[in-house]
């Protein structure tokens, strides 16, 4: 959730309605309303409680025509009602909600027209760029003089390999069109021409939960998931002196920004 003064946005619904508002309280927050739902695309942890999220909140939704089409066609009829105010957006086209500048960039997905956002207001922007088979030029470019850059690190390619998911789930994962890696995330955040390192909080995003947990041996060490994804944030901290977040999105646990230790400038390189 995005929230100003005068406005607050959901991104996405996914987490239903009893999970988003014990994640919206443990950070503090009692959401009464809300200003709009913006929705990057179809897949189920994405929309799958959108009908729930209406029901606790009615409000606009705002997302484009084909994933329009594709709710309508996943949900059950009985919650189509629920969707009565929807705004149609469009990938590059910018449009306003309260105080809040919401910019929609096209990213390669899998699923019909797939969306990562860009929000302004009051002279701060954040980016939010999750579900994408790899970095293009666009995002690239999108994702520049960003405040605070939610990112995509979802999995690490050996523990995906090795990994419980059948060989097709392996392939949507890895093409272009699926999601970026623990490698492909920390490379783009370390190369100085692709990432401008202005960002003062970076947050690692879409985290597969298998590989947070499965404890394998890659390149010698036993090693989880998650500490590769640790790695990947303490290798940005350490450059950068950013403070790094990495969310969990295991229903299960609490949500817990996991807050790196302090990383010591001197010798940094
Ligand atoms: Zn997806």
């Amino acid at each position: 959730m995005l929230e100003t003064d005068q406005t607050r946005l959901l991104v996405d619904a996914g987490l239903g309605k009893k999970e988003t508002l014990r994640r919206l309280a443990a950070v503090g927050r009692e959401v009464d309303r809300l200003d709009g739902i913006v929705i990057s695309h179809e897949h189920g942890d994405h929309i799958g409680s959108l009908a729930q999220v209406l029901g606790q909140w009615r409000t606009t939704v705002y997302l484009n025509e084909a994933t329009h089409t594709e709710v309508m066609r996943i949900l059950p009829e009985t919650s189509h009602k629920r969707l009565d105010r929807v705004e149609h957006i469009r990938a590059g086209q910018r449009f306003i909600v309260g105080d809040i500048e919401v910019s929609p960039v096209s990213i390669p997905h899998d699923a019909k027209d797939p969306l990562g956002f860009t929000f302004r207001s009051n002279g701060t922007k954040v980016a939010i760029m999750t579900d994408l088979g790899y970095l293009t030029e666009l995002v690239k470019f999108h994702v520049r003089g960003s405040d605070c850059l939610v990112l995509e690190s979802n999995h690490d390619l050996e523990m995906l390999k090795v990994g419980p998911y059948p060989w097709e789930v392996k392939q949507r994962v890895m093409s272009k069109t699926g999601h970026l890696s623990n490698l492909a995330t920390s490379e783009f955040l370390g190369d100085t021409d692709g990432f401008d390192a202005y960002a003062r909080y970076v947050v690692l995003a879409h985290l597969s939960d298998y590989s947070l947990s499965e404890k394998l041996d890659i390149q010698g060490y036993h090693v989880t998931g998650l500490y590769a994804a640790f790695h990947v944030a303490e290798h940005f901290g350490y450059h950068t002196g950013q403070v790094i977040y990495i969310t969990k999105l295991k229903r299960a646990q609490d949500l817990r920004f996991t807050r790196l230790p302090v990383v010591k400038k001197e010798g940094a390189r």
